[in-house]
């Protein structure tokens, strides 16, 4: 079969590229090309250009042409850059105690919270914890997530930790979407560990961070710094040792407490996610830094908290990604582009802005740099929305769902077929 392909006409494709990496962005800053194509070589692209021009150059006896009839716009396969989705259990009744007002104490005496999800997610076998979790990635991907990372951190020893990052390992090859995984082992000390945090993080160092870098199970580490988790210090101690082993570093920083965005700088972190309570020297320093700061209005909706003060990180000229924290405690819906949306009318942010962080920006907190633009010799990840202005995807705050969505340069996902019959 051959595999080059010219996919088109496009009505409108925002191809993302030329764009900075850091600073607040203006919708005149968007390169929309009209009436394009996409020319796919294998899972990567070739060019992208007028459809005529391209169809014009192009050689049929190489190149299969497919042809779309209707009005599109394209965007960059879309990259959730921070989710806990390989989980088993429901937090519905938390949910609904904390709508009651009860706290957060209460909650957990209650038999709830973090543990509650650990104790759930450890009943479960590795192949049941891989079968949800690519279902979770597969209604992400037929959202227009072409990319997820995915943390582990329900696990909390050395073997369950191993468990969810093997699951995760596994889920990835039964979605077509891509999983990244990430070791959040440090999410918080589990009830059953017999010492202290320092203890516990030193059992990580020692027994688990080696096998997972080893087995290539996971290249990125993380660490919730807050009040109720790690302090900074102990967090710096962990964040240098699995530096020195060879691991990337992102932070759960500022949620709740000022205090994790400033050891994300200091680790030079590839981001800082959360900041939902940074300070302004916080977000100065951030925003002087390459660290990308990753916004996860899910949390905030999910529990009534402020949203991170995006529009001050982009104006003092910090990087912004958005994703989900598609969690089962504090952010059940697992919809970016919803969230993205409204985080977009609390906090003022323009159609690029919003664009950016959920396709290159994401990408770099990700330390991925083969996408989240459509341009030659990047992944063709692409979605195509039903529309033929770009700012409906924005205003339909996540109800215009994707007609197609292209991974690796296949087509994997069709509203058409899904509602034939
Ligand atoms: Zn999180």
């Amino acid at each position: 079969m051959k595999d080059k392909k010219l996919i088109g006409p496009i009505t409108q494709l925002l191809s993302m590229d030329q764009l900075p990496l850091k600073g607040a962005l203006k919708d005149s800053q968007l390169s929309t090309l009209k009436h394009a194509g996409i020319l796919v070589d294998g899972d990567k692209i070739v060019e992208i250009g007028d459809f005529e021009v391209l169809r014009k150059k192009i050689d049929l006896q190489e190149v299969r042409r497919i042809d779309l009839s209707e009005n599109y716009v394209a965007l960059p396969g879309m990259i959730d850059c921070h989710t806990h989705i390989c989980f088993a259990g429901s937090r519905a009744k938390d949910f609904a105690l904390r709508n009651s007002g009860k706290s957060y104490l209460e909650i957990a005496e209650a038999g709830g919270g973090i543990w509650d999800t650990v104790t759930q997610t450890r009943k479960m076998s590795g192949s049941e914890l891989a079968k949800i979790t690519a279902a979770r990635a597969d209604q992400l991907l037929e959202n227009g997530i072409t990319t997820i990372e995915v943390k582990s951190g329900y696990g909390l020893s050395v073997l369950e930790e191993i468990k969810i990052l093997t699951s995760i390992h596994n889920a990835n090859r039964k979605t077509k979407a891509d999983l990244i995984a990430t070791c959040l082992a440090a999410h918080l000390l589990p009830k059953d560990f017999e010492g202290d945090e320092t203890a516990y993080l030193d059992w990580m160092i020692q027994k688990l961070l080696p096998i997972i870098y080893k087995e290539g199970l996971s290249k990125r580490v993380d660490i919730f710094i807050e009040k109720s988790a790690f302090s900074k210090e102990q967090a710096l101690v962990y964040l240098k040792k699995s530096r020195e082993i060879g691991f990337q570093i992102t932070v759960h920083a500022d949620q709740f407490t000022s205090g994790g965005s400033e050891v994300a700088v200091k680790m030079q972190a590839l981001s800082a996610d959360h900041l939902e309570a940074s300070s302004e020297e916080d977000l100065k320093r951030l925003a002087k830094s390459d660290t990308i700061g990753v916004a996860l209005p899910g949390a905030s909706i999910g529990l009534g908290c402020p949203f991170t003060p995006a529009r001050k990180l982009l104006d003092m000229g910090g990087s912004l990604a958005i994703a989900s924290d598609w969690n089962p405690g504090s952010a059940p819906m697992g919809d970016l582009l919803t969230q993205a949306s409204i985080l977009a009318t609390f906090e003022k942010l323009s159609t690029a802005e919003v664009f950016a962080g959920i396709t290159f920006r994401a990408a770099a907190a990700l330390g991925l740099s083969d996408r989240g633009k459509l341009a030659s010799n990047h992944m063709a990840d692409f979605v195509l929305f039903p529309t033929n202005d770009y700012r409906d995807i924005l205003y339909q705050q996540g109800t215009l769902k994707p007609a197609q969505v292209w991974k690796s340069g296949i087509k994997v996902f069709d509203i058409k077929k899904k509602y034939k019959g």
